[in-house]
């Protein structure tokens, strides 16, 4: 049975979906069976995967709104993983979903038809907390924060918690914190060092003792529509993705 994780943090831009596309990759490499979800209007995951957003015929969208299965739609990729891509109509879904009924569960009763076939989902969340975000929480077991270094990674972490407390009292009660990861981390700046230092006192032991540092490959990686193992599998980036898959395996 799958084991299902959200990759959420509210702010933009903190590596969530570098984190859903690489840790995905890696444990597909390490023999897991892997169903990547796409669940941000942006597309950005799909893209990542080398998969073209512009000209999709079926996306995440229809499923959620119950117009086609789960299996309708998921792509196989050469990376070892399944994507269920995302367009920009899923921004809609937001708005069509709001007075629907079973609007929070869209997503978890579709996922639910699914879990026999994987070993891990990975979502790749919006930056809100709409929605799209509770759908992913409702649906998960775990979620996983990035956490970018950065001044302002503080900020905005209080919001998190909230928001968890609120789904675990409303819409799943078994949700858990899979970890908090520290992202984009600068070796050569106090700062960077600061941030791990606050981010382990606020959040403990659910800090991964991976810790994923910025790298031009990584970054350039989502360019050529591929995960960064793919890219560079020499690079530093794949090293620790490669590291982050094998924790997670180690924390089940
Ligand atoms: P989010 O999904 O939270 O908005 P992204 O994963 O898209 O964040 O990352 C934001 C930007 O930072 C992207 O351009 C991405 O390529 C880049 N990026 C993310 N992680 C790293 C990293 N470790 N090193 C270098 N660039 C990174
Ligand atoms: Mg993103």
């Amino acid at each position: 049975m799958a084991k299902i994780i959200a990759i959420a943090n509210q702010k933009g831009g903190v590596g969530k979906t570098t984190t859903a596309v690489n840790l995905s990759a890696c444990l597909g490499k390490l023999g897991k069976r892997v169903l990547l979800v796409d669940f941000d209007p942006q597309g950005n995951a799909t893209t990542g995967c080398g998969l073209d957003k512009t000209s999709l015929e079926k996306s995440v969208y229809q499923v959620i709104m119950r117009e086609l299965t789960l299996k309708d739609v998921v792509q196989h990729t050469e990376y070892q993983i399944d994507v269920l891509p995302a367009s920009i109509d899923l921004a809609g879904a937001e708005v069509e979903l709001a007075t629907s009924e079973e609007r929070e569960t869209r997503l978890k009763d579709a996922l639910d038809t699914a879990r026999g076939d994987y070993d891990y989902i990975i979502i790749d969340c919006p930056p809100s907390l709409g929605l799209l975000s509770l759908n992913s929480l409702a649906a998960a077991d775990g979620i996983l924060v990035p956490i970018q270094c950065e001044f302002y990674a503080l900020e905005g972490l209080s919001q998190i918690v909230d928001t968890i407390d609120l789904v675990h009292e409303e819409i799943n009660p078994d949700l858990q914190i899979a970890g908090v990861l520290l992202t984009m981390f600068d070796p050569r700046t106090n700062l960077s060092a600061q941030v791990v230092e606050e981010v382990k006192k606020f959040f403990e032991d659910k800090v991964f003792d991976t810790i994923i540092p910025r790298t031009v490959r990584l970054s350039e990686a989502p360019s050529y529509g591929m995960p960064v193992i793919a890219y560079d599998s020499s690079a530093k980036g794949a090293k620790v993705y490669m590291e982050l898959a094998e924790e997670v395996l180690r924390r089940g």
